[in-house]
Formats: C-alpha cells, sequence, structure tokens
C-alpha cells in the first residue's frame, strides 16, 4: 500500500505526520518511507538513519557536434523550454533550462545531437529494522525536482507499506511524488491560508483520482472552516493534533512525536486503520 502525505503548502506538519506514521507501523511492517521533499528533505531529522548508500542523479543534456550541424534551428523549434538557441553559425545549449526530454536530439536530421549528463541531485538510502529510508536530494539552485523524485520513487517495492513525503505546493513535483499512490493524507492547519491550499490540494488528488482524508494540525490556533470544508466534500478528518508546545519542543529537537509523547503510537495506529477501512469501502463500492 501507498500512503502519500502532502500539503498545499509548507510548514503544516507533513514530515511530522509521515514520521510518526511510519515509526508506529514499522514496528510490526516492513516499511519504506521516501522522503520526495527533494529542495528540504527533512525526515531523517526525525528518523536518524545512518545513510548507507548514496547515487548521483543525472538529466541527460544535448551536446552539439557543429561539424556535422548546418543550423537548421529545428531543434530550438522543437525546444519547448527554450534551452537550445541557434544562431547564425552557433548552436546555444542552456543546461539549466533543459529538461532532459531529448526531442531536440530525436528530431535533428543531421544526427548531430548526442546526449550527456548533467548531475542534478542525490538519492539517499539508509535503514534500521523494518524501517527503509530513501530520500531525494536536489543540488543548490537547480529547479528540477521530477527527475530526482521519480529516481527515489524507483525503488518502492510493492510488498512493504511505503509512506511518501511529499513537496509542499501543488504544481509538478507534487503530482510527480503523488502519482500511483493508493491514498493520501492531506496535512493542514485550521486558518483561512491552510485552508485555500487544502482546497488546491484536494483539487489536485482528486484530478488524479487518489482517495484523499485529511489531518489537521494545530488545532486551536484558528477557525472551524477547514472542518466545515471537509463536511461539505465528504473528506474525512482522520486526526487532529494539538496546537501544544510539548510537539513543537520535541520536533525542534528532532525527537519524534511518538516517541517523546508515546501515546501518539496507538492515534497513527488508528489512523492507519482508518486508511484501510476506507480504501475497503471504495473498493467494495466499485
Ligand atoms: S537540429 Fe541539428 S542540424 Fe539543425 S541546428 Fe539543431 S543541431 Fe544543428
Ligand atoms: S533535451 Fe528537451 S529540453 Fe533539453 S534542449 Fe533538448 S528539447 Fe530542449
Amino acid at each position: 500500500m501507498i500512503i502519500s502525505v502532502a500539503s498545499g503548502k509548507g510548514g503544516t506538519g507533513k514530515t511530522l505526520v509521515a514520521t510518526s506514521l511510519a515509526l508506529s507501523l514499522s514496528d510490526n511492517h516492513k516499511l519504506q518511507l521516501l522522503d520526495c521533499d527533494v529542495e528540504e528533505p527533512n525526515a531523517n531529522i526525525l528518523l536518524h538513519l545512518a545513510i548507507n548508500e548514496s547515487q548521483r542523479v543525472y538529466i541527460p543534456i544535448p551536446k552539439v557536434d557543429e561539424t556535422k550541424c548546418t543550423y537548421c534551428g529545428k531543434c530550438a523549434e522543437v525546444c519547448a523550454y527554450n534551452a537550445i538557441a541557434v544562431l547564425k553559425e552557433k548552436v546555444l545549449v542552456f543546461p539549466e533550462l533543459c529538461h532532459g526530454c531529448g526531442a531536440c536530439s530525436y528530431l535533428c536530421p543531421e544526427s548531430a545531437i548526442t546526449e550527456e549528463g548533467r548531475e542534478i541531485g542525490l538519492v539517499e538510502r539508509g535503514n534500521s529494522g523494518n524501517l527503509e529510508l530513501i530520500q531525494g536530494k536536489l543540488n543548490v539552485g537547480e529547479a528540477m525536482a521530477p527527475p530526482v523524485i521519480r529516481e527515489v520513487k524507483k525503488y518502492i517495492d510493492p510488498a512493504n507499506i511505503v509512506i511518501i513525503d511529499v513537496p509542499p505546493g501543488t504544481s509538478c513535483p507534487v503530482v510527480e511524488a503523488v502519482e500511483g499512490s493508493d491514498f493520501c493524507l492531506l496535512v493542514t492547519e485550521p486558518t483561512p491560508f491552510g485552508l485555500n491550499d487544502l482546497s488546491l490540494a484536494v483539487g489536485v488528488v482528486r484530478k488524479l483520482d487518489i482517495s484523499c482524508g485529511v489531518v489537521i494540525n494545530r488545532v486551536g490556533i484558528g477557525d472551524e472552516e477547514v472542518e466545515q470544508y471537509c463536511h461539505r466534500e465528504g473528506i474525512p478528518v482522520l486526526l487532529r493534533i494539538p496546537l501544544d508546545r510539548n510537539i513543537a519542543i520535541l520536533y525542534s529537537q528532532g525527537i519524534p512525536l511518538i516517541e517523546g509523547m508515546s501515546e501518539w503510537r496507538e492515534q497513527f495506529l488508528r489512523l492507519f486503520q482508518d486508511i484501510k477501512g476506507i480504501l475497503a469501502a471504495s473498493r467494495v463500492a466499485k
């Protein structure tokens, strides 16, 4: 089963939820936690796993052999990202803009374009007992998160429970991370900003046809609008985490919630049972 943990915006407690769920379940299940928040992977700040494997991620960028090039301009025409420009007697490639789609080399009539790898990030792995962490790290200054997320997701073993810590927001990296999940937990906070971002995130998971439920974090700081929205939309609120100074202190010290406040372990185990129940019910309904 693949459960992704997403939020329409950063700082809502998504990683707190993903790591708490992973640690609660890993006592009795083989579990993989995929940290796909590749611009800021911080699940391991709470998990403290030793990294024992690291692999670089590359994307293919074009290399032009100007002895073969006729400067016809077809490569620049086909590039949707303006990553290649053809001047009178020069072809310029802008590696930072290139998405590595391969269209230019495929369509070059002179076969003047080959590809070379450009490093954009890393995938790291570590494990302890039943729990395996796979985390992606995008190099500083890089904009291309999806290829790193794709590499992280290649390690999914369907025999395990898989929890994906999704990047914040609702753009391409989110879609890349959430796609293929059985269920998406949307973490939000009960404020107008939280509601706005939650409704955008709901739009994304509904487009992907993935069942979802909501975790409301920091209950007590805002209003009832998020609860009312979920009720109206028929989205179950599966967990409410109160605004609690002790939870914030644990997080700031890198101590997992279920270790610092063990009573939360039961709550996360119940959350998992609720997700299983929702998925079983939706299978019956189909
Ligand atoms: S498509 Fe090929 S031949 Fe034409 S300008 Fe680009 S590299 Fe040169
Ligand atoms: S590989 Fe794709 S994105 Fe990169 S320069 Fe070629 S057409 Fe543009």
